[in-house]
């Protein structure tokens, strides 16, 4: 595709509340290119949900409403999203880095034959108009600034990196269009919900985090008592996860990447893997026996000790000062 053919970003995530999020930095970016906003949104009985995303910057909304599509299907999305690119010509693509949204971005910047930014955590554009995406990279020991040679940019972004944008009272042009949905080649087998709590950890203002310091599963009740305390969350590192399955997800840079306001880290070592995932949040406190861990270092409040003794010291203290 030609540069200067090219104008506008588009948006587009299986994920809402993403795609809202998203929304809030593209109007940025939108208005610095002095451009459109677009978004797209495919699923079924959706035309009301998708209305409301003008209120999030966009300037159009452009609705696939179909029966056969409430679910994500990769070889439909992909022909939708491809078509509306070349159709519209969007100088920017941004799209959810979710477990849908990161192929299908590879898949269309590959069909578009274009480059393609995985999990920006931030966004820019320099003076040439061109999309700068900054990405850690290294395990989380380098942060990788990059750019396009071609157009149109795609990037994904994933959730969180990005505050969700107050809603505004402004219309967009809400265009419906017809889609084509293409024969799958993949057939589901079968459907599991994941087992997760009803709150979604990103979105907790307080979590209390475990990782190997914990001896046994059942010792995980010292943290729910604090997390109820703290009206929060209750995570943990990788290998309580993967390896000893006693949680099914984990926060850190293969997991979920938290911002909370309080995150307390409870024997938790504090490699650059976890690190990765809790850099953004507003105070840290980590709790661990070793002096030496490496959690100390990015930690506003540390406290040396078995966490044993701490965690249960601590729930007192709090639930005492919030009586008062
Ligand atoms: C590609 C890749 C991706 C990864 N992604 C992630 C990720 O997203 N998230 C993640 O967490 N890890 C990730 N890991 C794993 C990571 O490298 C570490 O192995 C892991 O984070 C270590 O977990 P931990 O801190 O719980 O355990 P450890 O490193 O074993 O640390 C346990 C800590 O507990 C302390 N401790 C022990 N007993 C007590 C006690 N009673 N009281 C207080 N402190 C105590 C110890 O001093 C120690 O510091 C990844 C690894 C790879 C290779």
């Amino acid at each position: 595709m030609q540069m200067s053919e090219s104008k506008g970003v588009l948006v587009f995530s299986d994920d809402q509340n993403l795609a809202i999020e998203i929304l809030g930095k593209a109007r940025e970016i939108a208005d610095k290119l002095q451009s459109e906003l677009f978004v797209l949104v495919i699923g079924k009985g959706i035309e009301e949900s998708a209305a409301a995303l003008a209120k999030f910057g966009a300037d159009k909304v452009f609705v696939v409403d179909n029966p056969a599509l409430e679910h994500f299907q990769a070889e439909s999305y992909l022909s939708i999203l491809h078509n509306l690119v070349v159709n519209h010509k969007p100088e920017i693509v941004l799209l959810g880095s979710t477990k849908n949204g990161k192929p299908l971005a590879a898949r269309l910047a590959t069909k578009l034959d274009v480059g393609c930014i995985p999990d920006c955590a931030r966004l820019s554009v320099d003076e040439g108009r061109r999309l700068v995406g900054e990405r850690i990279t290294y395990g989380g020991n380098a942060v990788a600034k990059v750019t396009f040679k071609t157009k149109p940019q795609v990037a994904t972004v994933p959730s969180r990196a990005f505050d969700k944008p107050e809603p505004k009272e402004r219309k967009g042009q809400l265009i419906k269009l017809d889609a084509k949905v293409e024969q799958s080649k993949l057939e589901v087998v079968e459907t599991k919900p994941l087992e997760t709590s009803n709150v979604r950890i990103e979105d907790a203002s307080a979590i209390i985090s475990c990782g190997r310091g914990l001896e046994k599963k059942e010792d995980k009740v010292l943290l729910d008592e604090l997390s109820k305390v703290l009206c929060g969350q209750v995570g943990c590192s990788r290998p309580l996860a993967e390896d000893r399955k006693w949680f099914s997800e984990w926060v850190g840079l293969s997991g979920h990447k938290v911002k909370p306001k309080l995150y307390i880290a409870c024997g938790i070592s504090g490699v650059i893997q976890h690190v990765a995932g809790i850099r953004d949040s507003k105070v840290i406190v980590a709790i661990n026996k070793d002096e030496q861990a490496p959690i100390f270092e990015m930690a506003d409040y540390g406290v040396i000790g078995n966490l044993y003794e701490i965690l249960p010291a601590l729930k007192e203290a709090i639930r005492k000062q919030l009586q008062q």
